[in-house]
């Protein structure tokens, strides 16, 4: 199988790189211009004519956008890149996608709903984005399923990886860096690995090739679930116990509204996964064990 991935150097890419490979001959593109073995290509999604030049020299059976514009408080300003990027991108690749019959791998969000209640958000129910950046994720999708093409949509949430910038890091930062931290306790939801993530999609490509009739959107996450107080919590004292010397010695749980910022976030971010876990034959594991595994790495032990 020829596969083209999008956006390869984030924390899903770098991971898709990795599991992809036992699929087929993967070519491999981020934003900057790159020799491949179909000339010298980029994978510019605020570029929309060579995005779709791209595609046709590579001409895929498999494009997976991993690429997005991710910067959610930033997107109240950047409007306009923002779009272009996360919906209008997401429109070519599932436009030249359908062209060569190609199956699409795509990541969408938690942020098409508006954390709204305390239940688990299924597949089927309403959207309704409270920032910009996920009106820009809901139009990507809606985008990709207008094409046609075969899809595989995966909504997640607090994604974090032993490569890039993410949530556990930080706070494992600051944790070094200060005795005190505020931590938001009223947002739920599950940290989900990169590692999961890319390994899920390729256990799902390999059915769905086989049965198209299991393509559409699913949610992906881990199981259990967490705020951001007590994931950090986790995180630091996971941290302490592995020897890891930090100056943090306490950290006070706070309200969303003690921590305003440009985008609003959903209070509720939990995501049903029964859909996936039977339509795929999945077990999903509990999300602490990935983050200890992310840590350990990050430790380098
Ligand atoms: P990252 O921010 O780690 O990676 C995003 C990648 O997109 C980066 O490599 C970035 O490249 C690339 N990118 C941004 N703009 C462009 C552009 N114009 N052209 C090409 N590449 C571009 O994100 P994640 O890996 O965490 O996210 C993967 C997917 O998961 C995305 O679809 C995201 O919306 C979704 N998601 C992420 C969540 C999270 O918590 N991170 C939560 C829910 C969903 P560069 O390094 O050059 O900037």
């Amino acid at each position: 199988m020829k596969i083209l991935l999008l956006g390869k150097n984030g924390q899903v890419g770098w991971e898709l790189q990795r599991a992809l490979g036992i699929l087929g001959e993967v070519t491999a593109l981020d934003r900057h211009l790159a020799k491949t073995n179909y000339g010298d290509l980029k994978g510019d999604l605020s570029d929309l004519s060579s995005l779709r030049e791209a595609i046709r020299s590579v001409a895929p059976q498999l494009i997976v956008n991993a690429a997005a514009y991710t910067a959610v408080d930033m997107a109240e300003s950047e409007r306009d890149l923002a779009y272009t990027v996360n919906a209008l991108a997401s429109q070519v690749i599932a436009e030249e996608a359908k062209r060569l019959n190609a199956w699409l791998v795509h990541y969408s969000t938690d942020y098409v709903f508006d954390g709204s209640g305390n239940t688990l958000w299924k597949e089927t129910d309403s959207v309704a984005p409270i920032n910009y950046y996920g009106e820009t994720k809901l139009q990507a999708e809606q985008f990709i399923r207008a094409t046609g093409c075969n899809h595989l949509i995966f909504r997640t949430s607090w994604v974090y990886a032993a490569r890039g910038n993410n949530f556990a890091k930080t706070m494992l930062r600051l944790a070094k860096e200060r005795s005190t931290l505020n931590v938001i306790a009223d947002q739920v939801g599950v940290p989900t690995g990169a590692d999961l993530l890319a390994d899920v999609a390729v256990a799902a490509v390999q059915q769905a090739c086989r049965k198209p009739e299991l393509g559409g959107i699913y949610h992906l996450a881990p199981a259990g679930e967490t705020t951001w107080h007590a994931y950090a919590r986790f995180v630091i004292e996971f941290a302490r116990s592995q020897g890891e010397c930090l100056a943090v010695e306490c950290v006070n749980p706070i309200a969303t509204t003690e921590y305003p910022t440009p985008a609003r976030r959903p209070l509720n971010s939990r995501l049903d996964t029964a859909k996936i876990r039977n339509s795929f034959k999945l077990h999903l594991p509990h999300w602490q064990s990935g983050v200890a595994r992310m840590l350990m790495e990050a430790f380098n032990k």
